[in-house]
């Protein structure tokens, strides 16, 4: 059973899980042509998937897999990893100062983004990426209702190098009993701003980077930029241009245009960096009444370069690219990608 533990005297925390070693590698299994279990007609392979979405003629339909008959002709397709991180089932023991443990109770999905098992989500197109974005929102508000959720990560490994075990596009959901340490330091920062200044130090930073030279793109509601302290070469980050706490907040004109920034960036990403391998997260607001609220958004770490010494030991980030220079090459790039989908030449 999965155990989460924290520092002796910090706030980090790892999540010993032993039976993630179990799961298959399944670019080995692709190379021995074995079947891909997130591929259409291979459903059985997974646990039965609780959220599946199906197009009728110009109608999305939310169905839930019956245990031996899976939904078939599916768009997006969410179920239970058969290898989590944490579990709803963990065991309730907890271990007191300094060997700091709890459960690692919460929930573990994954979200196969395309029924193409061939297509990157670089090319996955604006309607399914607002597919995917609908089905998220869904599942998102779900796991902030079940007990025990204090925050839902959503994120992308894409490519081995990333962490992925499939090249089947897919996101994966993970809850955990408390708020992760990257955004729990991100809430901290929004809290003394707002508490000192009354103003939300994130809507600053998208004011600050607007039309500057770490720009990328900006759509109707959204702005893609380098960050000035990025951590990997590429990175960049997606904001909405207006303050906004959570994706459950997001409309359908807002996802739609969400849709096209992702196409564009990635497909960008991926034609600027010859389809390298990249981790995307997205940060938001708890739900969870208590907690500190952030303004939402997305980061995607591009896996073109290994994290050495100094950035492990010491915390200090050397990059190779400037980010002013990233964002020139990522928005040439996914500005031609944007011209090409809008239908501009
Ligand atoms: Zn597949
Ligand atoms: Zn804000
Ligand atoms: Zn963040």
């Amino acid at each position: 059973m999965p155990e989460i533990r924290k520092g002796y005297f910090t706030e980090e925390i790892s999540i010993v899980a032993p039976e993630r070693g179990l799961r298959p590698n399944q670019f080995l299994a692709e190379r021995k042509e074995q079947r891909c279990p997130f591929c259409p007609g291979n459903e059985e392979m997974t646990p039965p998937a609780d959220l599946v979405l199906v197009k009728r003629g110009e109608t999305l339909l939310k169905q839930t897999d019956a245990e031996g008959d899976t939904v078939k002709n599916w768009t997006v397709r969410v179920f239970p990893n058969q290898y989590p991180v944490v579990t709803p089932q963990a065991s309730p023991s907890y271990g007191e100062h300094p060997h700091y443990s709890e459960p690692a109770v919460g929930y573990h999905y994954v979200m196969v983004a395309t029924p193409r098992h061939d297509l990157p989500f670089s090319k996955v197109d604006i309607d399914q990426w607002t597919n995917i974005l609908a089905s998220l929102q869904d599942k998102v508000r779900w796991l902030y209702a079940q007990k025990g959720v204090s925050y839902v990560t959503v994120f992308i490994n894409s490519g081995k190098e990333a962490g992925a075990t499939s090249s089947h596009a897919h996101l994966q959901i993970v809850t955990t009993p408390r708020v992760p340490p990257n955004v729990e330091t991100e809430a901290q920062a929004v809290q003394s701003s707002l508490n000192e200044l009354g103003i939300c130090p994130m809507c600053q930073v998208v004011g600050a980077e607007t039309g500057g030279p770490r720009q990328i793109l900006a759509t109707d509601f959204y702005i893609a930029f380098t960050p000035w302290v990025s951590r990997h070469a590429y990175e960049f980050w997606i904001y909405p241009k207006h303050h906004q706490t959570s994706i459950l907040k997001m409309s359908q004109k807002e996802m739609m245009d969400l849709a096209l920034m992702l196409r564009s960036t990635l497909g960008g990403l991926a034609k600027a960096l010859d389809n390298s391998a990249f981790n995307l997260v997205f940060h938001g607001s708890s739900e969870k009444k208590t907690t500190k609220q952030i303004h939402w958004h997305i980061e995607v770490y591009p896996k073109i370069s290994t994290w050495a010494g100094l950035e492990l030991g010491a915390g200090i980030f050397v990059n190779e690219v400037s980010p002013e220079n990233a964002a020139q090459v990522l928005g040439s790039m996914s500005r031609k990608e944007l011209a090409q989908m809008v239908g501009i030449t």
